[in-house]
Parts: structure tokens; sequence; C-alpha cells
């Protein structure tokens, strides 16, 4: 059962070839055997998800309407609330706050009948780039357990590279769904700014954020996309109208886009893998064309101007007063902040805090804030141009595959992990993660395809493509295939 999709598990239910109840305690079961050793759960919710089960069951038995998610379990990151259960975001200020509702994208899944069966480990607060930021546990690469899964959807990724779900959500802000994506060797999508409500997602970096799948195959990417995307009152920035033709053909005659100069740095490894991808698109008829994204050297030092900024103020809420931890301490009402935060905050939140409200700063504003706006501009019309001349830009995901526990200590270093995704989040532009082979390590590599703005179902298009031309092996860690 966990070596299926998705849309083959809900099948086998529609069928009646199992029932839900029996799903959903074989992942109980692999999740038990398997998740000791990954960590990719934080809170997991047997009783809810058998008692759904059976209700589903029934409601199969009955002969009622089943949705497209019927029976198939699915993973939310610890960021994304569900109504109800612990929203932590790996900090240790909320371990106890519980949502009061659920997130747009949660109630969509619900919807369609999915069974929610755990939240999963990140980076406090979304901060970071390979799940090491989570206050709260430890999760490792189930392709190989020594190193990271990659951040900060860290416990999504590992909990679908594992076979512990098919379908995960994540969010997004610079990378942190495709570059774990790729470090677990999963199907990881960014979707257009805009496409999915941010509802009831903790917001990180409100002007970039987004949720999206992590899944074993681009089709489950898909039917989750159509599912979760789409108009929503409850937040202001998601887009009008629902996104269109997520499952259209890929346009033939493709041209692919290269932005080389800016590729220039790459090691030898993960352009020789970076390469052989577009050998195949190329031999299936494809153009390959250079494109000039150079300003996108830029792109680091502007996401880290605006991210933190954005993060800084969106994390001002966490007062002591209204959410989570309240400092006992504390004796006044500046120390009741004051020691809350110091409390509750890892490191690297706190390192962004102070970032962001330096670079907000009245005699600041100006030379940080501001001048990043402005090359965000730029990066925006960079990509606009580019895709002038082509259908979808390839590039890879992340430098290198998965790196060691505890390898990076260097915050600015660690940063270097997202320097071929945030782009995309700087510009809003849709991208994926696509497994696209494994280093001499055997770590999996992914390959990253980019569309213009509300092209999402060419980017899909793309990746699926991609998926069958190349059809990867091994599929998953041998010691999970065997462990089922
Ligand atoms: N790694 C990046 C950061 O630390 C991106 C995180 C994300 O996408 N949530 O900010």
């Amino acid at each position: 059962m966990h070596q299926l999709t998705a849309n083959e598990i809900r099948k086998k239910f529609v069928e009646k070839e199992v029932s839900a109840e029996e799903i959903t305690r074989y992942f109980l079961e692999h999740i038990d055997k398997i998740d000791h050793k990954v960590g990719a759960f934080l809170t997991l919710f047997p009783e809810q998800a058998l008692k759904r089960a059976k209700e589903l069951d029934t409601k199969r038995d009955a002969g009622q309407h089943l949705g497209r998610l019927a029976a198939v379990p699915v993973a939310i990151k610890d960021n994304i609330h569900i109504e109800g259960e612990i929203t932590s975001c790996g900090s240790k200020f909320l371990t106890n706050y519980r949502a009061p509702f659920n997130a747009t994208a949660t109630e969509r899944l619900l919807a369609e009948d999915a069974i929610l069966i755990g939240k999963t480990n990140l980076d406090e607060f979304a901060m970071g780039s390979s799940t090491e930021n989570s206050a709260l546990l430890e999760t490792r690469n189930p392709w190989n357990l020594d190193c990271v899964p990659g951040g900060s959807s860290g416990g999504s990724a590992a909990a679908v590279a594992a076979r512990l779900v098919p379908i995960a959500l994540g969010s997004d802000t610079g990378g942190s769904i495709r570059q774990p994506g790729s470090f677990c060797g999963v199907v990881g999508y960014k979707p257009t700014y805009g496409a999915v409500s941010r509802y009831g997602l903790v917001a990180f970096g409100s002007s970039l954020d987004q949720i999206g799948p992590l899944t074993n195959s681009v089709d489950d990417a898909i039917t989750t996309m159509e599912i979760i995307s789409g108009p929503c009152q409850k937040d202001s920035t998601s887009l009008p109208k629902k996104l269109e033709g997520l499952s259209d053909p890929l346009p033939s005659p493709l041209t692919i886009g290269v932005p080389w100069k800016f590729l220039e740095q790459l090691n030898s490894e993960t352009r020789e893998i970076f390469e052989k991808s577009l050998e195949i698109f190329k031999e299936r008829g494809a153009k390959i064309i250079d494109v000039n994204l150079d300003i996108l050297s830029s792109s680091l030092a502007v996401y880290y101007i605006l991210a933190t900024a954005e993060a800084s103020t969106n994390l001002a809420r966490f007062d002591g007063v209204r959410y989570g931890r309240r400092s006992e301490k504390a004796e006044t009402l500046s120390e009741l902040y004051n020691f809350s935060r110091t409390e509750g905050f890892g490191p690297e939140v706190k390192r962004r805090i102070m970032l962001g409200t330096f670079v907000l700063s009245s005699g600041y504003q100006d030379s940080y804030y501001r001048k990043a706006q402005k090359v965000r501009t730029k990066i925006i019309e960079a990509y606009k141009e580019a895709f002038k001349a082509c259908d979808i830009i390839a590039t890879p995901v992340a430098p290198t595959g998965a790196f060691e526990l505890g390898e990076i200590r260097d915050p600015v270093q660690m940063y270097l992990a997202d320097i071929y995704t945030i782009g995309c989040n700087l510009s809003g532009v849709p991208a994926v993660s696509v497994p696209a082979g494994f280093t001499s390590e055997k770590k999996p590599m992914g390959l990253q395809i980019i569309g213009p703005q509300l092209c999402d179902g060419r980017v899909l298009a793309a990746a699926k493509f991609f998926e069958e031309q190349l059809n990867l092996n091994p599929k998953m860690p041998e010691w999970i295939c065997h462990n089922g």
C-alpha cells in the first residue's frame, strides 16, 4: 500500500478492494515502524483518523458521492491550521497553541474526503533549509539517515519519501517545498503566488509565502493543486480566479530557457545531473536556449532583507498576551513581552527579527528595504523578459544534495541552499522540484522547472513529461520498500 500513489489508493477504496479503515490502519502501522528513525511527525491523530475512515466506509457502502481524495492519508506541515489541533510552527512559543479554525487548504482537503493523519516537523516558523531549526524534533532524510531532509518543510518531505503518507502539504517562502523535495527525492510544488489561500498558514513573509503539495508523483501534485487552489474570501491576496488548465498537455514544440551565466558555479555532479535532465527534453524535440537572469545573483540579498522585514512584522503578534507562551517570570508588561519572546523563540528566529527590525528602522529603510523592493521589481521584469523567449525555465533546485546533520553551522552558508529557488518567490512565479537523479553518494537531486505567473499547468505538464520519460529508479529507499 505504501508504494501506491494517492490516486491509486483512492481507486482501490472506491472500487471496494480495501476499506478506508484498512488503509488508515496500514499507514498508522507503517508510521509506527518507520518514523522513530525519521522523525517526520510532530503529532499524529490516530483516533480521529480512524473515526473518519469508518465514516467514509459507511458513506461508500451507502453509495454516496466520494471526494477526490477519498480515504487518502494526508499530512500537514505544522504551520498550517487544523481546527482544534496544536499548530506549533516547530517553536517552543506555540507548543500549547490550538488552532481555532481550519486553514482554507485544510478545509478543502477535508471537503474531498482526505484523512488527516498528523502534523509534520519544520524549521521554527519555516525559517531554515534543513529542519534543524525546529525547537521540537530532529528529522532525518529517509535516503540517508545521517543527512538532513532539507527545509523548512523537511517533515513533510521526509514523510512522503518514507511513504508514511502519499501527500503532505508544505509552505514555500524561499524554497521550503522545493529544496526538501529535491533532498528527499519527491515532487514539491510551489504555485503562482495567490493561487492557494494563505488563510490559516502562520505568516512568515506574507508577500512570498505559498502553500503547496509534496507527493510521490506529479499526478498527485496536480490533484492536490486542483483541490486546494482557488479564490478565498478570507485571503485578500488570493487570486480572483481559479487556476485553469492544471492538467493541460505540454506545449509543443517546447522551448526551455536556461540561465547559464547564473549557473556558472555549479559543482560537477549537480551540473551532470542537470545536463542529463536537459538531454531528456532535447532528445524529445525541445529546444534549449540561454536566458539572462544574471540579476538573480542579487536575489539572496533581496530575499533576506524583504523576508526578514516581513517576518519581524508578522512575528510581533507573539507577545506573550495573545498566543502561546507567556513567561512566568514577568512582572511588568514590558517584561512580559521581553521574557516571553526571549524564552519562546530560538536563535534563528531572533536573528531574523533583529535583521528585519534593522532594515525597517527609520535611518536605514531607504538604503535597505526600499532598495530591495526596487531590485525585486527588476527580478520580476527579468523573468518576464526571459519568458518572452521560452515556455519554461529549468535550473537545479539546490547547489548540492542533502548535507549531513550538523554539517552547516554558519547561517549565511545555510542561506545559500536557496540560491536557485528564492527568485521564484520574489517574482511570484510557479515552480516545481521533480526527482532527476542521484549523486555518487546515492543522494536524490531534483530538477527545477519554472513557468510564467499563472502558467501552473504548463509547469506541471513539463514535470509530468519529465517524470514519465526519466522513469527514475529506485523510487524509494530500500529499507522503506521492505519495511512495509
Ligand atoms: N530557507 C529559506 C529561509 O530560511 C526559505 C524558507 C521557506 O521557504 N519557508 O528563509
